[in-house]
């Protein structure tokens, strides 16, 4: 386990869906990824969340199911 690692990693994974991040942010995250399944799977979970939020986006999208009114 490495804690302190993790909180800024998972930080950046997070980040990376807001802002583009630095190589140098890149590589770190590419490097601890491998050895760690904690943060393998919180990166998974929130390309979940995304995935899920561009969905609900969809069904509301005009163009899409009308006339609930
Ligand atoms: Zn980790």
């Amino acid at each position: 386990m490495q804690m302190g690692k993790c909180k800024n990693i998972t930080r950046l994974l997070s980040d990376a869906l807001d802002r583009p991040l630095t190589t140098g942010e890149w590589v770190a995250i590419r490097l601890h990824l491998p050895t760690c399944s904690g943060c393998r799977n919180y990166r998974k979970q929130i390309r979940l969340l995304r995935e899920a939020a561009r969905t609900m986006s969809g069904i509301s999208a005009p163009g899409g199911m009308n006339g609930e009114d």
